[in-house]
């Protein structure tokens, strides 16, 4: 049995993946409490040659491990950033420095990301080195623990380039990290969310006054448990007011939603090309529609409703492989989430199909979100705003600028709904039932 001076001194490596930072990290703290840590992000080039991923998401991540190093440094250790496959990274590391334990957080929503770590954990048994996945978990929020110096080269992030990934401009992308993060979470507990209500927001609406939180948790540099204490918080400060009965249901609802999406097995798109074409660019004639796709294009960001109508759209008004559809959707969500997205893109797929431009004008009622982003029909009425096809006048005043629409949406509804019948198309085959009552996702 180890000495319990050599159990204080155990040096641990914990490796990051999507936990980046050191307040309520259970990996950090436990191996803290052992001795000394060696934190690591690693870069797999595998990991960014997937379809799913692109840019954005680097560029929202190089955000945050920029905190994370900055927040490890302070607290004696810095980051160490390393390029390459994580058994190698790690076996090299391991040579050197001879750690005896590897703390990371269970993988959950990938399970491509699920098999690289059984791999590296297989690595770790046979190499002799004690291999801890934790769960995120429950119980209260962690501090963030001191760390000794171990003395190691700190490394840099690689360019996209060396990465293989093209560029990929999104202009009003959130920032990432956590300063960003934790300002979002205080101003919707204290003055964003005040009257509001998801079921029944308009998309700007839910822009200005939703809580915005979905990057900063699927890259974990806020915890769930923080976002849950804050919001218990909020509802003492909020008590029988009931402005605020709205946006602290929500809350608690969407992240009970996440954790069962978390826990829940996870589910593979079966194809790897991402959908091109007019959906793809935003050029579908379908103006509200349009609109999301460019908003998420420019932003990285929309509400789960406008989501949900782009999603279901693309899967059933224009026929398009689901899988493709979510491949594109990922690629431009700065908040990808293999376990909460493909759960929501098979629900979608397998949800009410939609009549786009009713859901549409409830969605957009003033058409300001649709003027925003469809400037190409700055001198079409208002009352034709959703339908311009519809206006005699269109045909002349839009050619060349604006398409007319791909399909009709009535039409193409009714025959989504006709092929569906009795057995509903899906999109994936789960290895197993998800849980039920998993998505809040009204269309
Ligand atoms: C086709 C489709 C794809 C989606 N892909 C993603 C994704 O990759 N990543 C992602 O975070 N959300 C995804 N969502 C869910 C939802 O659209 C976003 O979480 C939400 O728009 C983010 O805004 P918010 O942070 O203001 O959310 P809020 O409504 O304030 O919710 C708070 C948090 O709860 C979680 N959450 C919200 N909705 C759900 C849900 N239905 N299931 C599980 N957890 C939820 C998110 O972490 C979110 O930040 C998807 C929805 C659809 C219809």
């Amino acid at each position: 049995m180890p000495s319990q001076d050599s159990a204080l001194t155990m040096l641990s490596l914990v490796w990051f993946t999507r936990d980046l930072r050191v307040q309520d990290h259970p990996a950090l703290s436990l191996a803290a409490a052992g001795g000394r840590v060696l934190p690591v992000w690693i870069a797999d080039p595998a990991e960014w040659a997937r379809p799913e991923v692109s840019a954005r998401h680097w560029g929202f991540l190089d955000d945050c491990l920029r905190g994370l190093r900055a927040d490890l440094a302070e607290l004696g250790q810095p980051l160490i950033l390393r390029t390459g496959d994580p058994v190698e990274v790690l076996t090299r590391l391991q040579a050197k420095h001879g750690f005896l334990r590897l703390i990371t957080h269970q993988e959950t929503g990938s399970a491509w990301a699920r098999a690289r770590q059984q791999r590296v954990a297989d690595w770790a048994r046979g190499a002799g080195v004690e291999w801890v996945a934790l769960a995120q978990g429950d119980g209260p929020v962690l501090p963030a623990p001191p760390l000794p110096m171990v003395v190691e080269g700190t490394g840099a992030l690689p360019g996209l380039k060396a990465l293989g990934l093209a560029e990929d401009r999104c202009p009003y992308r959130q920032p990432g990290g956590r300063a960003a993060g934790l300002q979002l979470l205080e101003s919707y507990l204290s003055v964003r969310g005040q009257g509001y209500s998801p079921a029944t927001a308009t998309a700007l609406g839910a822009e200005r006054a939703g809580s915005r939180l979905s990057p900063y948790l699927a890259y974990g540099v806020l915890s769930p448990r923080e976002v849950q204490a804050a919001l218990a918080e909020a509802r003492q400060r909020w008590r029988g007011n009931s402005d605020w009965s709205g946006a602290l249901r929500a809350l608690a609802a969407q992240l009970r939603a996440r954790t069962q999406a978390q826990d829940a097995l996870p589910l593979m798109p079966p194809g790897d090309t991402p959908a091109t074409g007019p959906w793809a660019d935003g050029q579908t004639g379908l103006p509200f529609i349009d609109a999301t796709m460019r908003a998420l294009a420019a932003t990285g960001w929309l509400d789960a409703r406008s989501r949900a109508l782009l999603a279901a759209v693309g899967v059933h008004h224009l026929a398009l492989n689901p899988s493709a559809v979510g491949l594109h959707l990922s690629r431009l969500c700065t908040d990808y989430d293999p376990a909460i997205h493909w759960r929501a893109l098979q629900s979608v797929a397998l949800g009410r199909i939609p009549d786009p431009v009713a859901m549409g004008q409830r969605l957009d009622p003033q058409g300001a979100f649709i003027r925003r982003w469809v400037p190409e029909l700055a001198r079409v009425p208002d009352a034709h705003l959703h339908a311009p096809w519809l206006w005699p006048r269109a045909r002349k005043l839009l050619a060349g600028r604006y398409p007319e629409p791909v399909v009709d949406p009535a039409t193409a509804g009714r025959a989504a709904r006709a092929e569906r019948t009795p057995v509903p198309r899906p999109l994936v085959t789960p290895r197993k039932r998800a849980p039920k009552g998993q998505m809040a996702l009204d269309l």
